[in-house]
């Protein structure tokens, strides 16, 4: 299991959250085989949306990241819940790319910069909430940082980090968000442009032993916090036969009844976690019925 922990300073001038992802990422990992260069950038992405789904109030909410960036790893997708679980994926999982000119994984030119990040917060009634803004640099953190501020007005400092050990194994990987509250001020700024400059990389912290709580008292020193909520979380698909169906009603009766191959059944592969459905012919004409019934009405 992951664990994602928040904490709030005792003044209530900053909120923090620190995640220890590694179990979430090596799942993701074994269910789409991904390469280094999308372990990394998908990586990052449910890191991040667990410790933004966390943040949701309802128990029903889900938090939806979408990076289309036009370059070679295609739309990346990662959803949360309310509590932090999440799941993803690639449409290129399997891209191969050069490493960057500073001899890195190539994030950004994976993801690409011709694009945007796509917020989508449904709080389980009414209409998402919806918001999409530039991608600023396809490095995933800076993206998300930039959509806080132009959306949500909020100061915050974003880092993500998915760590390799020298044969390309994924190791560690983790994130940090800090955010000012309204009545924080220049001092707090201060301490914190401070603090940034000597603050080691989130999964060097990780590698080093310190859990997120111990990242979280390391990157606040002149802070007294308050822990008030430590959450395990994981990789989590939630898809069923039911919301398979429940897909289907969004076509045309004609359209239902046509879905089945060769073999007389219908075959649906869940991208989040390659699960397999299969539906038979007879239960894709009763599904249309249903379907037209409804139309009738
Ligand atoms: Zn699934």
């Amino acid at each position: 299991m992951s664990k994602l922990v928040r904490c709030i300073t005792t003044d209530g001038l900053v909120m923090a959250a620190a995640i220890d992802s590694t179990d979430i990422v090596k799942k993701m990992q074994e269910l789409h085989r991904t390469t280094p260069v999308i372990t990394a950038a998908l990586g990052r992405l449910l890191t991040g949306a667990s410790i933004m789904g966390n943040k949701l109030k309802e128990d029903n909410a889900s938090l939806t990241l979408r990076m289309n960036g036009g370059g070679p790893a295609g739309s990346l997708i990662a959803v949360s819940d309310s509590k932090g679980n999440v799941r993803g994926y690639a449409q290129e999982a399997g891209l191969l790319l050069m490493p960057n000119a500073k001899g890195q994984l190539d994030i950004a030119g994976a993801i690409g910069k011709e694009g945007t990040v796509t917020v989508m917060k449904d709080y389980g009634y009414g209409q998402p909430y919806c918001s999409q803004i530039p991608i600023v640099t396809g490095e995933v953190a800076e993206d998300l940082t930039a959509y806080y501020a132009i959306s949500e007005q909020v100061p915050t400092i974003f880092c993500l980090g998915v760590h390799f050990d020298k044969l390309w194994k994924m190791d560690k990987a983790g994130g940090l968000l800090i955010q000012l509250m309204p009545a924080a001020d220049h001092r707090e700024i201060e301490k914190l442009e401070e603090m940034l400059k000597t603050m080691p990389p989130v999964t060097q912290m990780l590698l080093e032993g310190s859990t997120p709580e111990q990242i979280l008292e390391r990157t606040l020193p002149g802070f007294e916090l308050e822990i008030f909520d430590s959450q395990e979380v994981e990789y989590r698909c939630d898809c069923s036969l039911e919301r398979v169906e429940r897909a289907f009603m969004t076509m045309r009766p004609e359209e239902i009844r046509g879905l089945a191959d060769e073999s007389g059944k219908a075959e649906v592969l869940c991208h989040f976690c390659n699960k397999k459905y299969y539906i038979t012919q007879e239960r894709l004409n009763e599904l249309a019925e249903i379907q037209e019934k409804r139309q009738q009405k």
